[in-house]
C-alpha cells in the first residue's frame, strides 16, 4: 500500500548538500515526491512502501552530509499524491529563521582537482563543491539559493550548469559553483601578472607583507621565518608583544614545530579549520618575534584553495593576521 509522509528538518541543513543527499536517498529507496528549502527548514514529501520510508527517515539521521547538523525532524502522515518521480523543487519563502552553515575548508576532492593539471579547475582559486567552500560569507538572504548569494552576478557556463543539474555530480546544486571560464578571478591590486598566486608567493619569499583577501576579510601575510618582515608587520600593526597566528602547509609541518595531541589534530583538521594554540616543540627557523616570550603558537591549516596554493609555493610557515589595526574590528 502506498504511504505518504511530510517531513521537516531543522538545523544546519542548507548549503551543506542536503537536498542532493535527500534526492539520492529517495532514489535509492524508490520513493516519489519532492524536497525543497524553505526559509526555516528543509521540507520533504515522500510516498512509497511504508518500510522504505521508515528506512529513508532513519538514513537521513545516520548518513547526513558531514557538515550538516540536524537539530530536529518532524514527521507527519500525508495523503499520497501519486507523484511520478522525485524532484528538487523551487525554494519556498515563509516566515522563520534558518541556521546558516559557516564557511567550510576546501575538501579533499576539490584539492585533488586543484592540483591536477588535467582538471578543468586546475589552479582555479575559487574551486568548491557541495561539501566545501564559502557559505556564510556569500549569503545575502535565505533560503540558500544562488540568487540569494553574492555569486548571482556570475552566470554559470555550460559545463558548470551541467554539473549543477546532475544529481549524481558532487556539484549538484552547489550554489557557489564556478570555474575559470565563468567564475570570479584573482588579481593583485596595481600589479600586472599572469599568475597572481605565483607572484604573491614570490613577494612573500622576498620579504614583503601582502594583504590577502580571503573569506570574511583581509589577512596580512608574511614569511614567518623572515625576522625583518615579521618585525615590520608588528610595527605596522602597532601590535606590541601579542603573538601572531601562523598558517602551515600541513600537519607534518606543524608537528615539526609544535606538539599536537590527537584532540588538537582533530580540531585543526575540522571543516572550520580554526586557529589552535599549540605547545612549541622547536621554534627552528621561525622568527622569535612571531610570539615573543611565549611557549605556545597559534597555528591553523590552509582552508581556502588560495591558501593551499600559496603555502605550496612558499613552503614556509606564514604569519596570517587580520588586516585590522590591533583592537579594531576586522575589515
Ligand atoms: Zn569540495
Ligand atoms: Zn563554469
Amino acid at each position: 500500500m502506498l504511504t505518504g509522509k511530510r517531513i521537516r528538518i531543522f538545523g544546519v541543513v542548507q548549503g551543506v548538500g542536503f537536498r542532493p543527499f535527500i534526492y539520492r536517498l529517495a532514489k535509492e529507496y524508490d520513493l516519489k515526491g519532492w524536497v525543497l528549502n524553505t526559509s526555516s527548514s528543509v521540507e520533504i514529501e515522500v510516498e512509497g512502501e511504508k518500510d522504505s520510508i521508515e528506512r529513508f527517515i532513519s538514513d537521513i539521521k545516520r548518513k547526513a552530509p558531514p557538515v550538516a547538523r540536524i537539530e530536529r525532524i518532524e514527521v507527519e502522515d500525508s495523503v499520497p499524491n501519486n507523484h511520478r518521480d522525485f524532484l528538487i523543487k523551487e525554494s519556498k519563502e515563509e516566515p522563520g529563521y534558518q541556521l546558516i552553515s559557516p564557511d567550510i575548508a576546501v575538501c579533499e576532492d576539490c584539492l585533488r582537482e586543484l592540483f591536477d593539471p588535467k582538471d578543468r579547475r586546475y589552479r582555479y582559486p575559487f574551486i568548491n563543491c557541495t561539501n566545501c567552500g564559502p557559505r556564510f560569507t556569500i549569503i545575502k538572504d535565505i533560503p540558500y539559493d544562488r540568487k540569494n548569494t553574492t555569486m548571482d552576478k556570475f552566470r554559470m557556463c555550460e559545463d558548470c550548469e551541467r554539473e549543477y543539474n546532475d544529481p549524481l555530480n558532487r556539484r549538484f546544486h552547489a550554489q557557489p559553483n564556478a570555474c575559470p571560464i565563468c567564475g570570479p578571478r584573482l588579481w593583485i591590486e596595481g600589479v600586472e601578472t599572469e599568475d597572481p598566486v605565483e607572484e604573491t608567493a614570490r613577494l612573500l619569499k622576498e620579504g614583503f607583507i601582502v594583504a590577502i583577501k580571503g573569506l570574511g576579510g583581509f589577512h596580512l601575510a608574511c614569511d614567518a621565518t623572515n625576522h625583518r618582515a615579521v618585525r615590520l608587520l608588528r610595527e605596522r600593526k602597532k601590535r606590541g608583544y601579542k603573538p601572531f597566528a601562523l598558517m602551515m602547509k600541513d600537519l607534518q609541518t606543524i608537528k615539526r614545530y609544535c606538539y599536537v595531541t590527537p584532540e588538537e589534530e582533530k580540531i585543526l583538521t575540522s571543516p572550520q579549520a580554526p586557529i589552535v594554540l599549540l605547545k612549541i616543540k622547536e621554534l627552528g627557523d621561525i622568527s622569535r618575534d612571531v610570539a615573543p616570550n611565549n611557549n605556545y603558537l597559534g597555528v591553523m591549516l590552509p582552508y581556502t584553495p588560495v591558501h593551499h596554493m600559496l603555502l605550496r609555493e612558499v613552503s614556509k610557515p606564514l604569519v596570517m593576521t587580520s588586516g585590522n589595526l590591533s583592537e579594531e574590528p576586522i575589515c
